[in-house]
């Protein structure tokens, strides 16, 4: 039985009719940058971060990009970023012509961990970038704090967790900003690339708006030295066409996440990410156990024809781009042994409990077999 990582083709037969007539109606009409589709879009999104202002962009990089430029970071600043990670998290610090500051993460959850963030904090940090990494909310209680003491911004990278809520509130709205990417394979996708700001500071969401429309909010009257970073209107009517379903899918993805835990729990040689409590709802983009035995098991995985990733095999201070930095994994033994150690299991809405079982055994004749 084949059991792919993620499975998109499945998704798009579930809601095949809404999809092509979306697309359908976006050629009739021809019209395939901005228009209603977009704001309508930016308007639908909110349902699933909070109040504040949308601002649709071309990829969930050049959101984090732009909102760093809004806030005004630059050179001579430091922004603290979790070491173990999607690489954009930091090339976007980069890319502001600031420096990424890493920070180790917790074992349990794979997010920043706090105490190590309070150590990394100096003079010329001006923001944390909390990651809610595979879906599971960063500390945010924590986090906040910080930043109030600190006079820091927050921003939260809500790539992988769209639908994450922390003490019943959704993620992304806890911050100055949050960024989330469309990605195909992200919690919600669309058929190219995808991202989009979320503020409830109205000025800072214009401020992006601009920069993502060549500086412009008329035409031909350009402020700010912007760059083109839009979101389409067809990708924006494939997320409209989405987003209804997201909390379903949601729902299903909790219940093959509880599935693996019960198939998988007496099995010493793994750890499985850790269960929540009441106060965190997880949306699991990602289903990710720990084991030493990870490329002994991943190989014997993919001979039962049961596909995993790895996420990720290297974490961020230890790639060759920032080698100058010269970090060593003793600076960050968590994230250091992460990279060992770290199994994504197939995981998405459409799974079928034969699908799930098949893992389940396979990983138990593996160990017990
Ligand atoms: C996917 C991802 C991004 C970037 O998104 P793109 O849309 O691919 O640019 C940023 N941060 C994290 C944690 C991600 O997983």
């Amino acid at each position: 039985m084949n059991v792919p990582m993620i499975d998109l083709h499945a998704q798009y037969e579930s809601i095949k009719h809404e999809i092509d007539s979306a697309i359908a109606q976006t050629l009739e009409q021809t019209s395939f940058i901005g228009g209603p589709e977009v704001a309508q879009f930016e308007k639908d999104f909110k349902a699933i971060v909070g109040p504040g202002r949308v601002v649709a962009c071309a990829n969930g990089t050049d959101s984090m990009e732009m909102l760093l430029k809004a806030l005004n970071i630059g050179p001579g600043d430091e922004v603290i970023v979790p070491a173990h990670t999607w690489i954009s998290t930091s090339e976007v610090v980069m890319t502001a012509g600031a420096t990424p500051v890493f920070a180790d993460v917790d074992f349990d959850t794979c997010c920043i961990d706090v105490d190590d963030v309070k150590r990394k904090i100096t003079a010329n940090t001006k923001a944390i970038i909390g990651v809610h990494l595979y879906g599971h909310p960063a500390d945010l209680t924590a986090l906040k704090q910080l930043c109030e003491a600190h006079n820091l911004y927050l921003i939260e990278d809500c790539a992988q967790a769209h639908g994450s809520r922390y003490n019943a509130q959704l993620v992304g709205s806890f911050g100055t900003a949050s960024s989330f990417s469309f990605y195909p394979g992200k919690n919600l996708g669309c058929y190219g690339d995808g991202g989009a700001v979320y503020t409830e500071d109205e000025a800072l969401a214009k401020i992006v708006k601009q920069l993502g429309n060549h500086g412009q909010l008329t035409k031909h009257d350009h402020r700010l030295h912007g760059r083109n970073s839009r979101l389409d209107s067809l990708q924006a009517r494939v997320l409209s066409v989405k987003l209804p379903h997201l909390q379903h899918w949601l729902k299903l993805k909790n219940e093959h996440a509880a599935h693996y835990h019960e198939g998988l729990k007496d099995i010493e040689e793994i750890t499985l990410p850790k269960l929540v409590g009441d106060n965190i709802y997880h949306s699991w983009h990602l289903y990710v156990i720990k084991t030493k035995a990870r490329d002994g098991l991943k190989k014997y995985l993919e001979e039962q024809d049961v596909h995993c990733g790895i996420h990720y095999p290297k974490a961020l201070p230890f790639q060759s781009c920032y080698a100058d930095f010269n970090l060593k994994p003793t600076d960050f033994p968590v994230a250091a042994r992460l990279q060992d150690e770290v199994l994504s299991l197939p995981m998405y809405a459409e799974l079928r409990k034969e699908q799930l079982d098949h893992v389940i055994n396979s990983i138990y004749n593996y160990f017990k077999g």
